[in-house]
């Protein structure tokens, strides 16, 4: 359907290697995109590539250059920008108290400031195309807290505050830039969590009424609305992919 047809487009998705951003990805290929998966690792980086058909641009988001130059080679390897996920990330659980300034500021810096350095870094690649979609990924602690997520809920707050700014800003230039908000999703990220929180996956399945976690393909649907023609007129929200999370009282 070439409503959803992202055939000639070209995306780069952060974090891309592995998890829900090679749930994203799968997504965006299987819909005809030429993707670039960014990543640290090398070799996982090179894994997901090879498995979807894309290009590899290693780089350490948190490092400004490196990041603005992951995009930039992106768009030079791929032929244009017209997709960017920003969806690396990571999280440090711990009560507040106990946080040093500089767990805060690796949590920031990987989460939100590095966003928005590729959402800049894309801008210019954009305006070339004559459009773009951004897709930022926040998370349920965009909404709710939880004792053990100071930084990580401040980073993912800001996703989506910095969502609607941009949207506001860039709709002139026909970029639509909107937030997803996945529930809990069975990833490496999460499995860290189930070991470090405890009753947490009791939790999780108690409290989703789809009755299960969620699997990085369960983000594909999503990633591929909100990078295609059929989400033209949508920009500046914050949608749960969550199995009801959010909704249930
Ligand atoms: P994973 O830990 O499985 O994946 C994280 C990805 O981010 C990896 O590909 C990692 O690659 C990359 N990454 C982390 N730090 C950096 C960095 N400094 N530079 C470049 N890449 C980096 O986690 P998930 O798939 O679970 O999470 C993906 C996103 O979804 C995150 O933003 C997370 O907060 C969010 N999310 C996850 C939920 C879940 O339940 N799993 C729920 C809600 C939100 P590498 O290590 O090679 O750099």
């Amino acid at each position: 359907m070439d409503l959803f047809d992202l055939k000639g487009k070209a995306a780069l998705v952060t974090g891309g290697n592995g998890g829900i951003g090679l749930g994203m990805a799968e997504g965006l290929a299987r819909a005809g995109a030429k993707v670039a998966i960014g990543g640290r690792d090398s070799a996982r980086n090179a894994a997901a590539a090879k498995k979807l058909g894309a290009i590899a641009v290693a780089a350490d988001i948190t490092d400004e250059k490196a990041c603005r130059g992951m995009v930039d080679e992106a768009a030079r390897k791929l032929g244009r920008l017209d997709i960017l996920i920003n969806n690396a990330g990571i999280n440090i659980r711990k009560r507040p108290e106990e946080y040093k300034l500089e767990e805060w500021h690796r949590v920031l810096e990987s989460n939100l400031t590095s966003a928005f350095v590729a959402c800049q870094a894309a801008h210019p690649h954009f305006l070339k195309a004559k459009g773009g979609k951004i897709v930022n990924i926040g998370s349920m602690m965009s909404i709710f807290g939880a004792s053990f997520v100071a930084p990580y809920g401040a980073s993912k707050g800001g996703i989506v505050q910095l969502t609607r700014a941009l949207a506001c800003a860039w709709a002139k230039d026909n970029v639509q830039v909107n937030a997803v908000l996945p529930g809990w999703i069975d990833t490496a990220l999460t499995r860290r969590a189930r070991e470090e929180v405890s009753g947490l996956h009791e939790r999780v399945l108690a409290r989703t009424p789809a009755g299960r976690w969620g699997v990085p393909e369960d983000l594909a649907g999503m990633a591929v609305f909100l990078c295609s023609p059929a989400s033209d007129f949508v920009t500046g929200t914050a949608i749960p992919v969550d199995g009801g999370y959010a909704v249930q009282g």
